[in-house]
């Protein structure tokens, strides 16, 4: 091959690899997924303050493309517990869970719906909602900041972006 039949095709190659991009569908689906989360309007108590503050001006959880909190559960994606989760709420959070389209994500925002929080021992506490919903991300803390809820829903769009990668971390491979 001459040298400027050589160039031609490596300006060509260059052209393309800038050009194009080749991903699967899955990959830019759960991309989109993770900037488009719709949480479920859902507070139990003192921590839902702070997830309302997450909403509002100072936080600003739009610039993230989370801010569309769904006032139906079957419009939502995402569950954050903001709360305490009593004995008598449990059922109906399930029910709440339940009614949400897949594919969907939940997180444990604070101390109480991640174990139980201060209340860990009163007759009515249920404890960490883990026992009645799969939980993707807990979020420490009592309560936790705005900062620390996006910063939990940073870590779950991660784990939406990489499921392959989160399901190594699982097995400890
Ligand atoms: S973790 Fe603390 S701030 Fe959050 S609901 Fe429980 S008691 Fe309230």
């Amino acid at each position: 091959m001459d040298v400027a039949k050589e160039k031609e095709l490596r300006e060509a190659e260059l052209m393309v690899e800038k050009n194009v991009i080749v991903t699967s569908i899955d990959k830019v689906l759960n991309w989109a997924r993770g900037h488009s989360f719709w949480p479920v309007t859902f507070g139990l108590a003192c921590c839902a303050i702070e997830m309302m503050a997450t909403g509002g001006p100072r936080y600003d959880i739009a610039r993230f493309g989370w801010e569309v909190f769904r006032a139906s559960p079957r419009q939502a994606d995402l569950m954050i517990v903001a709360g305490t989760c009593t004995r008598k709420m449990a059922p109906l959070l399930r029910r709440i869970y339940d009614q949400m389209p897949e594919p969907k994500w939940v997180i444990a925002m604070g101390s109480c719906s991640s174990s139980g929080g201060p209340f860990v021992d009163s007759y009515s506490m249920f404890g960490g909602v883990d026992k009645i919903v799969p939980v993707d991300v807990y979020i420490p803390g009592c309560p936790p900041r705005p900062e620390s809820l996006l910063f939990g829903i940073m870590q779950l769009q991660q784990k939406v972006a990489n499921p392959a990668k989160v399901r190594l971390l699982k097995h400890g491979e």
